[in-house]
């Protein structure tokens, strides 16, 4: 396993980057209990209704739209979601030109979508719920931890049964202009298209001038190209844009980001 495989990749419409060197071990994960499930739809109502608000206060869009939650027909439904929060500890990721590291911006992302998760009943299992590499201090890992890290993670994802994976990164390009999310799928999965599909398009509430569109992971994205159970891989935006680096950086924001993909995964959850 070559460790270009898991360095950055870039393409005319920016920059994918993914682990560095960012570690941990399985063990370190937490499952997370079952809340009482609530009404679904009444919640999720509840929740298009802040993220307009927010849409409106974030971006100054005047042509919003409800995004499609829990009214889509996957005859597949699953129980559980793995999430991804990349990098972590010594592996910063991106980071903006005033100092925001893209680890800490995933992990607050992350923790935002656990909480929409759990608070509809669905278990969340989290690869990371801190700022912390986890590896296994045990074994030699000097030179080994991003093969080992991505391993972890992988492990994670295999040993959770009727799970979706879904990963959260911000993007970086040495151009500053570029911004938007973007949505990476693997193609071991039929479903993980589907999902990039609704969670690219559900991100058109949040940027109403995103045309990017969804990218099948090859082989550079190991994760991707390695998990059976249906996975994507959220590019939530890029820090090296300024302004989106401001809204990236700001609570409300990320809880938005985090609702456009609780709502684009609930209709394959049950
Ligand atoms: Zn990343």
């Amino acid at each position: 396993m070559k460790m270009s495989r898991f360095g950055c990749m870039k393409d005319q419409d920016g920059a994918y980057c993914f682990s560095k060197a960012n570690l941990y071990s399985h063990e370190r994960h937490s499952t997370m209990q079952k809340a009482p499930i609530l009404s679904i739809p009444l919640i999720l109502s509840a929740f298009a209704a802040v993220l307009i608000v927010l849409s409106f206060a974030l971006t100054g869009w005047n042509d919003v739209t409800v995004p499609a939650v829990g009214e889509g027909s996957a005859e597949e439904r699953f129980t559980c979601v793995v999430i991804d929060a990349g990098h972590g500890g010594e592996d910063g990721g991106a980071i903006s030109a005033n100092g925001l590291y893209e680890k800490d911006v995933n992990l607050a992302v992350a923790f935002a979508l656990r909480d929409l998760l759990e608070m509809n009943g669905i278990s969340v299992v989290m690869t990371r719920d801190e700022d912390v590499l986890l590896y296994d201090r045990n074994v030699d890992y000097r030179g080994r931890k991003k093969v080992l890290d991505l391993a972890a993670r992988k492990t994670v994802a295999d040993n959770c049964e009727n799970c979706l994976f879904v990963s959260i990164h911000m993007n970086a390009f040495p151009q500053t202009q570029y911004s938007g999310t973007q949505v990476w799928y693997g193609t071991q999965n039929p479903l993980s298209e589907s999902i990039a599909a609704d969670i690219q398009k559900n991100a058109l509430l949040l940027q109403p001038n995103n045309h990017r569109k969804i990218k099948a992971a090859g082989s550079s994205i190991y994760l991707l190209d390695n998990i059976r159970t249906p996975c994507v891989l959220v590019e939530c935006g890029f820090l090296s844009n300024p302004e989106e680096a401001a809204r990236l950086s700001d609570e409300n924001y990320q809880q938005a980001l985090a609702f456009m993909i609780f709502s684009s995964l609930s209709s394959y959850l049950g």
